[in-house]
């Protein structure tokens, strides 16, 4: 189980900061206070600015009545610092709850779940080259691998017609290109 507590009036932040919920939304736990709602003002003293409070994943839809979105432990505080601190709440109730499953379904939970201190699920992604016929790995091709525009490996030569692995958390957006070196481009 992982669990998200709510973000509340007087609550903290990563660099000792203080959401400043406006009285104006409805209050729950106990002591009772007001819930914090997406773009409440936080006021952060590492950045001496006023930011804002943002969801990230993973959550539930959780709105007030104005439509905007709950936040939990471990929301950003946008303000100036070139890092966002994280929202911490004071108390572990009331919370959001995810199960395993819920949690798997749910995209652009990571940062969440390592900041949380959560065990990430990892895979390795290894591309290789076969020969249609025969199934057998092709070797002598040359490979390049990119991730998010930035190349990780170039002009590499294919180990047992296949590339060295990388994690899918590190490069969700691996891409790979291969070619028989010496032809003619
Ligand atoms: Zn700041």
């Amino acid at each position: 189980m992982y669990n998200r507590a709510y973000i509340r009036d007087g609550d903290s932040t990563t660099s000792h900061g203080e959401v400043r919920v406006p009285p104006i939304t409805m209050t729950i736990g106990s002591p009772p206070r007001f819930i914090c709602f997406e773009g409440s003002p936080v006021y952060c003293p590492a950045c001496k600015s006023m930011g804002v409070t943002k969801c990230v994943p993973p959550f539930r839809p959780f709105t007030g009545t104005d439509g905007r979105q709950i936040n939990l432990d471990g929301d950003l505080c946008i303000c100036k610092c070139p890092q966002p601190p994280r929202l911490k709440t004071a108390f572990n109730t009331p919370s959001m709850v995810f199960d395993a499953d819920e949690m798997a379904s749910m995209s652009g939970a990571i940062p969440w779940l390592a900041y949380a201190g959560h065990e990430i699920e990892d895979h390795e992604i290894v591309f290789e080259i076969v020969d249609a016929k025969t199934g057998r790995p092709i070797e002598g091709m040359t490979y390049k691998l990119a991730s998010g525009g930035r190349t990780l490996l170039d002009s590499k030569t294919l180990d047992n017609g296949t590339t060295k692995p990388y994690t899918i958390n590190e490069h969700p957006n691996l891409s790979f290109v291969a070619w028989v070196k010496g032809d003619n481009k």
